[in-house]
Order: C-alpha cells, then structure tokens, then sequence
C-alpha cells in the first residue's frame, strides 16, 4: 500500500474513538457542555442503555444561530483562544473535538436558541454530514439528542456491553456529576422512567441522600476547606500556591467491594487518579475489612495553573504540577475527619444497628471468613492483661535496647469500669456517657499496636518452645508456609521443616505464648488460605489473624482488674474506635441520648 493522507470522513472516525468510547462518554461530553454554557438544570434521557438514543437538555445560554453548524467541526470551540489559555483551563470542555466526535459515529439533532435570539435553530446531522438546518421555536438553552450510536462504526458497536451495564456507567457519570455540581438540578431518564434526580438547592448531602439513601447518609463525615500550601514552581511567581480539599468521606461502618465509591473532583472535573485513590485507602489502613474499599467523595480546588488537565482526549486525568502534595493532603484530611469523628461513629453504628449488616453485606461474612480453628479447651488460661509482660524474651540475636512504644495519642476518654455483661462485654462510664466494649474486639485492637509496633521495629518478642511442636498440613498449605518461613519469623514463629508435610514450631510471638502454639500456626495458615491477601499486605494480615486468635474471648469472665486493665489499655491505644480488621471495639451511648431515649429532652 502507498502512503496516503486518510480520507476526512474516516479520519475524524478515528479521532472519534478516543472521545466517544460509548453511551457513558457521549454523556459526560454533553453534559460537560451543558454545564460549561452555565445550566441550572440538566436533563438526561437514554433509551437501551444509550445505544437507541442520548438526549441532553440544558437551559443554558445556547448556541447562537451563526455558530451551530461550525461547533460540529473538529476543533471548533469557544472555550480557548491561544496556547497560553491551556495552562489555566477554567472550563470542563476545552479541546474542542466532542461534538465533532459524537456526530461522526451517530445521528444528532440539536434545537438551540442563544439568550438574546428569539427563535432557535434546528439542525440534523447523519454521520457528520448536515441532513436539514430550520428554524424552530425552542426555549433558551440546547437539546442534543444522540441516536444509533456506532451505527457506522460496527467495530465499535461490538465492544459495548450489556444496556444494564452502559446504563450503569451513565447512572455513575451523572450522579458524580450531580455531587460535583449540587446547584444544577439533574434529572435521569431511562427508557421515560426517572432514575435519579438532584434538588439542585446547593447541598452536596443532599445529593448523596439521593444516591445513597438515608442510612449510607448517616455514616457520613463531612471533610472541611482545608488550606495547605503547596510549593508552585510556575515560572511567573515562586508563590506558594493554595490547594483546598473538601467533601464526604464514609465511617468505616460503611465499606463496598470494589474502589467505585471514592471519587475525586479536580477543580470540578471528575478525575481517575490512582495515586490519590490509594492516599485515600491507605488513610482507611486497618479500619476496614482486607478487600473492603471506603466511599470517599472529594473536591480539590486548586489554582488552574496547578493542574494539567490536557493529558487525554477524554480529559478523565490530570497532572499535578507539585506532584505529591496532593497525596500526602488528602491521606491527612481523610485520616484526621475518622480520627476526629470516631466515637459519633459508634453511636451512629448503634443507631442503625440492624441495618449495618443489611447496608454492608459480607460485614459479618467477612468476619466469618477470618476465623480461625478455635482451640476447643474449656480451660482456657487466664488472658494475659498486663502489657508488656514481666519476662520479655528478646527476639534471638537481640539487642538489649528498650522495646519501642508507639507514640500515643488517646483518643477515648478515660473511663470508670461499671461490670461485665454476657461474660463478652464491659461497661464502663466515661465523662459524657456510657461504652460498651466488646472485650475480644478490644484486647485484638490492644495486642495489634503492641505487635505491630514491635514488628515495625524488627523486634517481635518471642516465646522460645522448650520441646518443640510438630503440626502437619496439607500439601497446598505446606507448599506455602515452606515459602514464608522468613516472613513467619520475622512476626515471631520459628518454623523449621520436619518432613515432607510436618513442621516444627521452635517459638512463637511472645503475646501468643499462652496459646497452644500448633493451633495458633494453623489458624495462621487456614486463615491465609481461606482469603489469601496480596503478598504485600501479608505481614500484617498475618498479625492480624495472630491477634485474633491471642485475644481473649467472648465467654471469659474477667475480674475487675482485668477489665480495668483491658480498658486502660484500649484508652491508649492509637485507633481505639475498631480491631485491626474494622470491626467496632465498642458502641457509646451519650448522656444526651440516653436523656432522648428516656424521654426527658
Ligand atoms: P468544547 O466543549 O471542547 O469547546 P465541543 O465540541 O464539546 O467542544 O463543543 C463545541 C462548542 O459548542 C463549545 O465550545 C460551545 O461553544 C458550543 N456548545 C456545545 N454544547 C453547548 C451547549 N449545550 N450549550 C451552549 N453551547 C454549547
Ligand atoms: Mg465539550
């Protein structure tokens, strides 16, 4: 074949493709406009999914009737007039490429009246090419409707999934933008039923009752302006520039299987980023379930020159001219609103009570899945309460330097022991109300801190095995544990092979020791196999299931001392509010509600 310039009609198919990827990024192209023309109103209409037909009304300023034709031409805009204009976008649509893109894989009619004309126009559009422009009557504003999608581009037809699956991306894509926007009322058809509205009053929660329903709504902690300055490098001024981030974030009570829930605004555009999506999970670190993922809703607002926005032709990501800024802000916001909001957290799990597991399915499965082979011994050995035990018994080769303590930073009141209820729970007063803590919760959240701050510090105590203990497994869980003897040793079990399926446990970590030590190695090794975690997260899923089976149990009584002991403990801790893998330690219960519940406010 020769070399030849495309010809223009396939040419702009092919630019299409990179816009217009199916029905959801049609949306986002035509209500990105609507917005940008200053709508306070926006309504949506899909049929099948997006695939039959798109319709996008706005009561924006419109077209005016000279530009209709023009703004179906690739690169035809009126957003940007020269180079410099590109590093400080202020609109969501810049590049001018969306309707040329969507007119050349569809059939689009589009009736617009600009502020200021008297009639509207009216112009239909095969493939690109013009079929009829005429007059019409029209209120101010646009209606774009989309129809046949792909019906010239059959390779991208192929691609599209299930009319359920399209219509749920659209259904994401408007309520983002919903919550980005609270002051435009939105409204969602599919097939002529309405699917979601927005009030459009201006309230962000609003909108995410909407979506969400009451009960999500209730676990929500809203995150405030938050002013740091970053360090600009912009070549005009040396300034520090300000980033501020605001919006929603989940408790940890509410938590889903997938990342879908956090969502970022950049500026008003809904970004993917990946690294701020972890900034986000890693702020979440140990309060939720392994393989659970928080709802996060964040707006960064920062000056436009900070932002790149012209990375892809469909604008979804951004760069960050100060780059790591951003992260370290949205990780600190995130973590300080659950710190901060924790204990009204609890009282809001004891408001909805029931409704949790319903809300949050797997909660109690996950939890299940975690469970390790309980040792049936009904003589169970009194629980060591008091930490750090009298004889430290220093990892081999250890040093004799002083075993570290993680700075505190208490966040539960000091609290006056009342008693023991069902031989699992201990109720004490604080200054503002009464707890009830799950006592196997707390004494796993106190025994995680101490071990994984020993971890940290590569000096797990160990109890050496006089007589050593032979366990055997099964091949699949012998091949593995063969392959993570080091990591086992470094959390304090010294395991030596002892034939083809047999072990040898020399020692064990020293906060287990009253545990018999072959169940404790096989609660570790069932628990890994029954939800294998990512190799990265191993060391701490491992001290996770070490804590849970070394915590004391449901069932035991305690005496007051020790209860008391448990609860000093717990006060210290650094996350008191859950065990390390998310589950509540307690629930409050205010002097102000107890007041409500008695009726005496
Ligand atoms: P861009 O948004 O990048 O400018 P588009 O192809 O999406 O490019 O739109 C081209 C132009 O058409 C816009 O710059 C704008 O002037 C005009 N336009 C598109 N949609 C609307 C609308 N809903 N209301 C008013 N003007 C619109
Ligand atoms: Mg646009």
């Amino acid at each position: 074949m020769t070399i030849h310039i495309l010809p223009d009609k396939l040419a702009s198919q092919i630019a299409a493709g990179e816009v217009v990827e199916r029905p959801s990024s049609v949306v986002k192209e035509l209500v990105e406009n609507a917005i940008d023309a200053g709508a306070t109103a926006i309504n949506v209409d899909i049929r099948e999914g997006g695939r039959k037909s798109i319709q996008v009304a706005d009561n924006g300023q419109g077209l005016p009737a000279a530009e209709i034709e023009v703004a179906f031409h690739r690169h035809a805009t009126s957003k940007l007039q020269t180079v410099e204009d590109l590093t400080a976008i202020r609109t969501l649509g810049f590049r001018g490429e969306a309707l040329a893109a969507i007119a050349a894989v569809s059939q689009v009619t589009l009736i617009s009246r600009a502020q200021g004309e008297t009639t509207g126009t009216r112009l239909v559009l095969d493939g690109g090419a013009k079929v009829s422009r005429e007059m019409a009557g029209a209120p101010q504003g646009t209606v774009i409707s989309v129809e046949n999608l792909f019906y010239n581009v059959p390779a991208r037809l192929k691609f599209l999934k299930s009319d359920n699956t399209e219509k749920r991306l659209i259904d994401e894509f408007v309520t983002r933008y919903a919550l980005a926007y609270p002051h435009i009322r939105f409204r969602l058809a599919h097939n002529g039923r309405i699917t979601f509205q927005s009030t459009g009053n201006g309230s962000v929660l609003d909108v995410l009752i909407a979506i969400y329903g009451p009960d999500v709504a209730r676990q929500l902690l809203e995150i405030g302006d938050s002013r740091l300055e970053i360090e600009g490098d912009s070549p005009i001024s040396n300034l520090q520039s300000p980033i501020s981030i605001s919006g929603f974030i989940g408790t940890p009570a509410v938590h889903w299987s997938n990342r879908g829930q956090m969502v970022l605004f950049v500026n008003g555009r809904w970004v993917k980023d990946n690294q701020l999506t972890f900034a986000i999970i890693q702020a979440y670190h140990t309060l939720l379930p392994t393989g659970r993922y928080p709802l996060a809703i964040l707006f960064l607002t920062l000056p436009p020159e900070e932002v790149d926005v012209n990375v892809h032709p469909a604008k979804t990501e951004v760069r960050f001219r100060g780059d790591k800024a951003p992260f370290a802000e949205v990780q600190r916001v995130v973590r300080e609103a659950l710190v901060a909001d924790a204990p009204i957290r609890q009282m809001g799990a004891w408001q909805v009570g029931s409704q949790l597991e319903a809300m949050t399915p797997g909660w109690e499965g996950s939890l299940d899945q975690h469970a390790f082979v309980r040792p049936d011994d009904i003589s169970q050995p009194e629980m060591e309460l008091e930490w750090p035990p009298e004889e430290i018994i220093e990892p081999a080769g250890g040093q004799t330097a002083p075993r570290p303590m993680a700075a505190r930073s208490s966040q539960l009141p000091v609290m006056r022991v009342v008693g023991q209820v069902g031989a699992a729970y201990i109720i004490t007063e604080g200054p503002e109300g009464l707890f009830l803590i799950d006592q196997q919760a707390a004494h796993e959240r106190v025994l995680y801190e101490q071990y994984h701050g020993e971890w940290q510090a590569g000096q797990v105590a160990m109890q050496p095995l006089t007589v050593g203990t032979a366990v055997t497994l099964s091949p699949s869980q012998s091949n593995w544990l063969n392959h993570q003897l080091p990591t086992l040793a470094t959390i304090g079990f010294q395991v030596e092979p002892f034939g083809p399926q047999t072990f040898m446990i020399r020692s064990i970590p020293q906060l287990a020791a009253d545990r018999d030590a072959a169940h404790l190695l096989l609660s570790i090794v069932t628990g890994v196999e029954r939800k294998p975690p990512a190799a990265a997260d191993l060391p701490l899923y491992l001290i996770q299931l070490v804590c849970m089976a070394a915590a004391t149990r449901a069932g035991q009584s305690l005496s007051q001392p020790q209860m008391a002991a448990l609860v000093q403990q717990l006060e210290q801790c650094h996350d008191p509010m859950t065990t390390p893998h998310g589950r509540p330690t307690f629930i409050y219960l205010s002097v102000a509600q107890l007041a409500r519940e008695f009726g005496r406010i």
